[in-house]
């Protein structure tokens, strides 16, 4: 880092909240989504100059006035659990802002039914807080163990019982953020207004694009783990799978879990009873009157579907699976010593979403021209998918596919990930689809972020315009760049 940014930064915030070593900075130089290039050190992107940890709001605020004075690129920065390129840097001029110190359950609070968390709150934490009460965030991403509280916001993330809870958008009742010129935006908790816009949506899911977010209050639910049941069906087909989805929820119940697997997506989580079949889980929680009607309602759809159902599964599995579904640290870093060791790329994902009738389509296109198309098929160990958060009016389809690498690292990512991430894309685009359902666009989606949003996408430049004029909170995210597309994607 020049001396003239780091005595900038030193007259913010003190010295050991700088870290300028270079194995962090390596680290933090992309996410997930280059894993395999990083462990086998073969980045070709530039590193940040610093990472800084602020302990208050009042730091990030001067922390980012004084990048915007100096045209210094800001990459905001919770439990790095992001998948999509959004901790990706491409600028020269860059710092990483880890929220990570700011890390207190500031209230919680049972009578109001909600909690307030500064950004840096592992979910995990806040979860275990209140299980000790008898409450739940409802929120249960598989990366609850490690992401943290403004990532989570930043990037309209969902959990696995999303389907009664709802996502972080439904569950965020206020928070707040800090924007590039140091304006500090606090958006009171009430349970709703009619104030105009709803301003929450400009910080949720902003990527870091447009403000750092640094405090959020959710809103918390009563916990009845006592009345918890699981469901699982080995059925036919992908469409009848989602036809029983389908009418379980448009006929009003609301399920916590409400899952579909595709055979091969099946094989790799329940090979020990799928029989080659697609597997159909339901789990269902709440008060002890509706868990009845609602594990009435998925007998009764089930069965209206009969002819496709091959055999009911023993719920213990289900309940099983359920119980380790979810990653902490652990298994984040056994994955990377995988690919260290073993040149294959398990569980690149594509999630999308689309409306009833075109998610079945959506899916059976893109199987097909995957497998007609794409010319390293060879090397696929698996190509497969699940719907797992349903809507009154569609549903997602997480795309998952596993490759053994025969090709350089560096070309990994344009060999075979791509080809197979842009005919999702393509496909979904195609039949008036969400190409990104819950993990942002990142970088590495935004390309397409013009054609995700039509003619809507006036608002979000005009967004972009107005809060970071100067264009230093996370350059390449979300809002597309050309040449680095070229220079880091398509090259
Ligand atoms: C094993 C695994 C399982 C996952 N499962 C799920 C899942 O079930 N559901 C789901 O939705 N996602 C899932 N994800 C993706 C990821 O966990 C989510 O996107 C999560 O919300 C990221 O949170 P984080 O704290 O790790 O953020 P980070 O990775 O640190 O950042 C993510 C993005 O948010 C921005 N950002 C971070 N902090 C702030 C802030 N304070 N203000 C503004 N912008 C900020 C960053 O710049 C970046 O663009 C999974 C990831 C992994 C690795």
């Amino acid at each position: 880092m020049d001396a003239q940014t780091f005595e900038g930064l030193k007259s913010i915030i003190s010295e050991e909240q700088i870290v300028t070593n270079q194995e962090a900075l390596y680290d933090a130089t992309v996410d997930r989504y280059k894993k395999y290039a990083k462990v086998k050190n073969a980045l070709h992107v530039p590193s940040p100059a610093s990472i800084v940890y602020p302990y208050s709001t009042e730091e990030v605020k001067s922390i980012l006035a004084f990048c915007n004075e100096n045209n210094i690129n800001v990459i905001s920065r919770s439990g790095k659990t992001g998948t999509e390129g959004g901790l990706e840097n491409w600028k020269e001029k860059s710092i990483v802002v880890d929220g990570s110190k700011m890390n207190n359950i500031v209230k919680l609070d049972p009578y109001n039914m909600q909690a307030t968390v500064q950004t840096g709150v592992v979910l995990q934490d806040l979860e275990d807080e209140l299980r000790k009460l008898g409450y739940t965030t409802g929120h249960s991403p598989q990366s609850k163990p490690v992401a943290q509280m403004g990532g989570l916001v930043a990037t309209r993330s969902i959990g696995q019982f999303s389907t009664l809870y709802g996502a972080i958008e439904d569950m965020v009742v206020g928070l707040e953020c800090v924007f590039p010129d140091g304006q500090i935006s606090k958006i009171k908790n009430v349970p709703r207004r009619s104030g105009g816009p709803d301003i929450r949506h400009i910080a949720i899911g902003n990527e870091g694009t447009l403000c750092y977010i640094t405090e959020v209050t959710v809103k918390i639910f009563k916990f009845y783990p006592e009345n918890n049941t699981f469901y699982g069906y080995l059925v036919d087909d992908m469409d009848s799978g989602l036809q029983m989805l389908r009418e379980v929820i448009v006929n009003g119940f609301r399920p916590s879990v409400a899952r579909l697997y595709s055979e091969e997506d099946a094989r790799q989580h329940f090979s020990h009873f799928y029989k080659g079949k697609c597997v159909l889980i339901f789990m269902v929680e709440g008060p002890e009157g509706i868990v009845k009607a609602t594990n009435e309602a998925i007998e009764q759809s089930v069965d209206k579907f009969r002819s496709s159902v091959v055999e009911k599964v023993d719920s213990s599995y289900i309940e099983e699976w359920f119980n380790n579904l979810n990653w902490g640290q652990d298994r984040i870093d056994k994955e990377i010593q995988d690919m260290i060791e073993n040149d294959t790329h398990d569980g690149y994902t594509t999630e999308v979403s689309a409306d009833w009738e075109n998610i079945i389509k959506i899916y059976n296109n893109v199987m097909h021209r995957v497998k007609n198309e794409f010319d390293r098929v060879e090397d696929l160990t698996m190509l497969g998918g699940h719907s797992s958060h349903s809507y009154i009016n569609g549903t997602n389809m997480y795309f998952v596919y596993n490759y053994t690498i025969n090709c350089a690292p560096e070309e990994e990512l344009q060999t075979y990930h791509h080809p197979i991430h842009e005919i999702i894309i393509e496909e979904t685009l195609k039949l008036g689809g969400s190409m990104c359902h819950h993990h942002g666009i990142g970088k590495y989606r935004s390309e397409w972020t013009k054609e995700e949003h039509g003619s809507a996408y006036y608002m979000l430049e005009k967004l972009k315009e107005a809060f970071d004029p100067k264009g230093i909170m996370s350059h390449g995210t979300i809002f597309p760049k050309k040449e680095e597309i070229e220079k880091y994607i398509r090259d």
